[in-house]
């Protein structure tokens, strides 16, 4: 049976041409890809090992067919459509099996922040290869001291000659071990205060002067890396905006890699059918609490439904769902985490054990309530911004990076 994927609402309507662009889509993707076998629900966050070969040819065809950047400008080789239609592709493609996550962070953050802030040497250079899917990136901002407070980055690039020489470390990188390139968030003035002595980079993974080092998740896998630079190089063309100014580039990759969490989630939310599928195999829904779980599942999973609408309909009025946004990220990390657990009770110990892409759901559902802003940091937004209570303690923004970082 087909997931009941959602259904049109008036505001998405209103976007010109947008149910013809998902009958198109739908047309295409049942003419040329594989449909997902019902066991093999999205998990995120979970690959390490990737059929490169296999990725390549889907990406380069998805490209040459018009079906990678579709909300990029035409120049570069996107379809100048907006976030609604990739949201709508996202939806549609969840069906089938389209092994193309390892160019995500590439394709949804990499090159809308280039975009947006490249010069035309570097987008001509970046843009054309990262679309086809000829060269991976990676996304180089979280420290062992900086996560959610990024702006506490203390990565060092220093002007040598013509270019920057870079010294510290970088951890939770994802796909670094197959990246071509990444986007580095570095500090290269000291002394500035902390959101002004940042600055941005492209530095090409691929030199002596940057070690990757796998760490091994729960799920047993290592899909993301600890990451040293040591005199690693960054020619000046390697600068994205201005130097000082990486604060400003990086809230444009991190707007983006909001947009790409809440796509990558689309396929996750979509699995419910596949849920209740395999616990009605294992005979599990014969047992009341399972039964009741189930429904719970449901119903939130129905409420996420209708906040992606919203989603959309905010994005279709041009707006940026920033307060939806955070609130369907808690909600869909809380609904995968559930969604693990409840198959994982109602297989028995085996749920936990086969190495199926059920268990690894289980296992991978926590790293969901971290990734892309934590759990508390979005509560945080949301109490504040949308509830308008009083603001959580957190360091002077004027401070240097070197300096005590007293609680405001
Ligand atoms: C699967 C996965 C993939 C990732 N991939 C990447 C990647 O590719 N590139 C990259 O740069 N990073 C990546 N990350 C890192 C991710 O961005 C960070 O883990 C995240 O920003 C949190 O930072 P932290 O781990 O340093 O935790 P911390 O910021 O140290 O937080 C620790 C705990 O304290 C809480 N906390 C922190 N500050 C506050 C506050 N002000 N109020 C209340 N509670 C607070 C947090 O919510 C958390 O529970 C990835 C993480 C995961 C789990």
């Amino acid at each position: 049976m087909d997931v009941p994927y959602l259904p049109s609402l008036g505001a998405v309507d209103a976007v010109d041409g947008l149910e013809a662009f998902r009958v198109e889509a739908r047309a295409w993707l049942e003419a040329h890809a594989p449909r997902r076998d019902p066991g093999d629900i999205p998990v995120p966050f979970s690959e390490a090992t990737v059929d490169l070969e296999e990725s390549r040819t889907w990406q380069r065809l998805l490209a040459e067919e018009g079906w990678a950047g579709i909300s990029w400008p035409i120049e570069y080789g996107g379809r100048g459509l907006g976030p609604v239609h990739e949201i709508v592709w996202a939806q549609e493609a969840a069906r089938y099996r389209l092994p193309t996550d390892v160019f995500q962070i590439g394709l949804g953050m990499a090159g809308p922040t280039l975009i947006t802030w490249g010069g035309a040497d570097q987008k001509r250079r970046w843009l054309p290869p990262l679309l086809r899917g000829d060269e991976i990136w990676c996304q180089l901002f979280s420290e062992p001291a900086a996560g959610s407070d990024l702006a506490a980055v203390k990565t060092r690039a220093v002007r040598r000659g013509n270019g920057w020489a870079v010294e510290g470390e970088k951890v939770w990188t994802s796909v670094a071990h197959l990246a071509d390139w990444g986007l580095l968030l570095a500090r290269t003035d000291p002394e500035a205060p902390r959101h002004r002595g940042l600055t941005y980079f492209v530095i090409d993974m691929r030199q002596p002067g940057v070690e990757v080092r796998p760490l091994v998740q729960m799920t047993g896998t290592a899909g993301f890396n600890q990451v040293f630079f040591d005199s690693a190089w960054i020619p000046d063309d390697g600068v994205i905006g201005e130097v000082g100014a990486g604060w400003t580039v990086a809230l444009t990759t991190l707007m983006y890699e909001r947009l790409a969490i809440g796509r990558a989630l689309i396929g996750v939310e979509g699995a419910f059918e596949a849920i209740v599928d395999r616990l009605r195999r294992a005979e599990a829904l014969a047992r009341p609490t399972i039964r009741s779980r189930t429904v719970d599942l449901f119903v939130r999973g129905e409420v996420l439904r209708f906040m992606t609408q919203r989603i959309i309909s905010r994005l279709a009025g041009g707006e940026i769902p920033t307060a939806e946004g955070s609130a369907a990220k808690l909600g869909l990390a809380d609904l995968v985490i559930r969604a693990g657990s409840l198959v994982v009770d109602g297989l028995g110990p085996a749920g936990t054990t086969d190495r199926s892409r059920w268990s690894s759901l289980f296992l991978a559902g926590p790293g969901m309530r971290i990734a892309g802003g934590t759990d508390e940091i979005l509560k945080n937004a949301l109490a504040e911004r949308v509830l308008g209570l009083p603001r959580e303690p957190r360091p002077e923004p004027g401070m240097p990076v070197s300096g005590p970082a007293p609680l405001s």
